[in-house]
C-alpha cells in the first residue's frame, strides 16, 4: 500500500486518547507499566522459585478464582506457551479418546487439528459453521471433551458456554472452553465448565506468553488419570507437572515476569471495580457504540448477522465495497490508531476492533468519529 495511500491527517481533536485497538497483543494499561516500573528493582530478575514471585502467582490464581466465582474445588493451572501450547497439553494430558470441537473460525478450527493429528487419539467430531456464526455441541456417545470457545478471535463471534445435554452425553464427559479472548471481558457460569483455558494478552491486559486454565475437579481427575495410565506426556505439556508446579505457586519451567505481574495487577484492577460484571460491562459499552455506529452508517455493518452473537470484545464491521477496509486501517495507523484490520485470513472488507476491558469506552466513541471522518474523505473524491 504505502505510496499510493491517501495522505490524510486526523484532526488531533478526534483522536482517542490511547490508539491501541488490536485484538491481541492489545492495550496494556499504562498504571499497571508504571506499577511495573515501581517494583522492577526487587521483582524483575529474581528467581520465580522464592517468594517474592511466588505472591505474585498466588495473587493471579487467588485473583482469577474470585474474578470467574469458581465452585469450592476449581482451582487455577498455569504454563508456559500460551493458548497454543495448551491444545498441545490437552491432546496429551485430557483429550481421554475422542473429542468434539465446534469449528467456526481460525482459533476452533486450530485446536480440531491438533487432536486430528494426534495419533493416539481417535479423529475428533468436528462441527463445523460458516464464519460469522457458531454451531451448537451434541451430546454423542464415546465422546469425552467437548471443545468450545467462548469469542471466535478471528470473525468476532460470541457463543454460549453450556453443558451439552441429552442422553448420549457420558457422565464424564468434560467441556473444555477457549477463552482466550473472553476470560474477563464476557460473562460466564462456573458451573458450565470443567476447564476455562486462556492467554493473558487480550482481556487480561497483560503480554503473552502465558496460558492459564481453571479446571474443576473432574478435570483435575481426568489429568491425573491420563498421566498414570503410561501415555508419554512431553513435560513441558505435561497438565500433571503444571498441576503439581500450580498449587506451589509456580511453573515448570521459567515464567516471564513482567507477564505475571501485568496480569496479576489487571485481575486486582477489575476486582477493585467490582469485578467481572464491571469489566465485562465495560466492554459491552464499548462494544455497543461500534455496533451502533455500523449499524446506522450506511457505509457500514455489523458482520455477525445474529445481535446474540455478536462479540463484546472483538468487533467486526464491513464495509461497503466503496470504502477499502484496508485503507481505513492505515490511515488509522499512519494516524497513531493500530491494529484495526480485520484478521488477514478471512479475506473480507473488514474491520477488527478490540473492546477489552482496558479500552476506554470514551475512546471507542472517539474512534466512531475517526471513522467517520476517514470514510467522508476517501468517498468525496
Ligand atoms: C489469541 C487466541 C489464541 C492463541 O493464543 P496464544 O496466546 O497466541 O497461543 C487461541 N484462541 C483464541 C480464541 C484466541 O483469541
Amino acid at each position: 500500500m504505502g505510496a499510493d495511500l491517501p495522505n490524510i491527517t486526523i484532526p488531533p481533536e478526534l483522536l482517542p486518547a490511547d490508539g491501541r485497538f488490536g485484538s491481541g497483543p492489545s492495550k496494556v494499561r499504562s498504571e499497571a507499566v508504571a506499577a511495573l516500573a515501581g517494583v522492577a528493582g526487587s521483582y524483575l530478575g529474581t528467581s520465580h522459585r522464592r517468594p517474592g514471585v511466588r505472591q505474585v502467582v498466588g495473587r493471579v490464581r487467588a485473583g482469577l478464582a474470585t474474578l470467574l466465582s469458581l465452585p469450592e474445588g476449581y482451582e487455577i493451572l498455569l504454563g508456559n506457551g500460551g493458548a497454543t501450547a495448551f491444545w498441545d497439553a490437552a491432546a496429551f494430558g485430557l483429550i481421554a479418546s475422542r473429542s468434539q470441537h465446534l469449528s467456526f473460525g481460525e482459533f476452533s478450527a486450530k485446536f480440531a487439528a491438533v487432536a486430528k493429528g494426534a495419533p493416539h487419539l481417535e479423529d475428533p467430531d468436528v462441527i463445523e459453521s460458516a464464519p460469522g456464526s457458531c454451531p451448537d455441541p451434541v451430546a454423542r456417545a464415546g465422546i469425552d471433551v467437548y471443545a468450545l470457545t467462548q469469542n471466535e478471535t478471528s470473525t468476532g463471534v460470541v457463543a454460549p458456554v453450556l453443558r451439552p445435554r441429552g442422553a448420549e452425553l457420558e457422565s464424564d464427559a468434560l467441556v473444555v472452553v477457549d477463552a482466550t479472548s473472553a476470560a474477563g471481558g464476557v460473562r460466564v457460569d462456573p458451573g458450565e465448565f470443567d476447564v476455562y483455558y486462556f492467554s493473558p494478552q487480550k482481556c487480561l491486559g497483560s503480554d503473552g506468553g502465558l496460558w492459564l486454565a481453571a479446571c474443576s475437579p473432574a478435570a483435575v481427575e481426568r489429568i491425573e488419570r491420563l498421566a498414570a495410565s503410561g501415555r508419554w506426556l512431553p513435560p513441558s505439556l505435561s497438565l500433571l507437572l503444571a498441576l503439581e508446579n500450580s498449587r506451589q505457586d509456580q511453573t515448570y519451567n521459567t515464567p516471564a515476569l513482567a507477564t505475571l505481574f501485568l496480569l496479576a495487577n489487571q485481575v486486582e484492577w477489575f476486582l477493585e471495580h467490582g469485578g467481572l460484571e464491571w469489566s465485562a460491562g465495560r466492554s459491552e459499552a464499548s462494544s455497543s457504540i461500534l455496533y451502533q455506529w455500523a449499524d446506522e452508517h450506511p457505509m457500514a455493518a455489523p458482520f455477525v448477522t445474529d445481535p446474540d452473537r455478536r462479540s463484546p470484545v472483538v468487533v467486526t464491521i464491513d464495509l461497503d465495497a466503496a470504502v477499502d477496509a484496508d485503507v481505513v486501517s492505515a490511515v488509522l495507523r499512519r494516524n497513531g490508531v493500530v491494529d484495526t484490520e480485520s484478521y488477514r485470513k478471512l479475506g473480507r472488507n473488514q474491520l477488527r476492533i478490540a473492546c477489552f476491558p482496558a479500552v476506554e469506552p470514551d475512546d471507542v466513541r472517539r474512534l466512531t468519529g475517526v471513522l467517520e471522518h476517514v470514510i467522508d474523505v476517501l468517498t468525496a473524491s
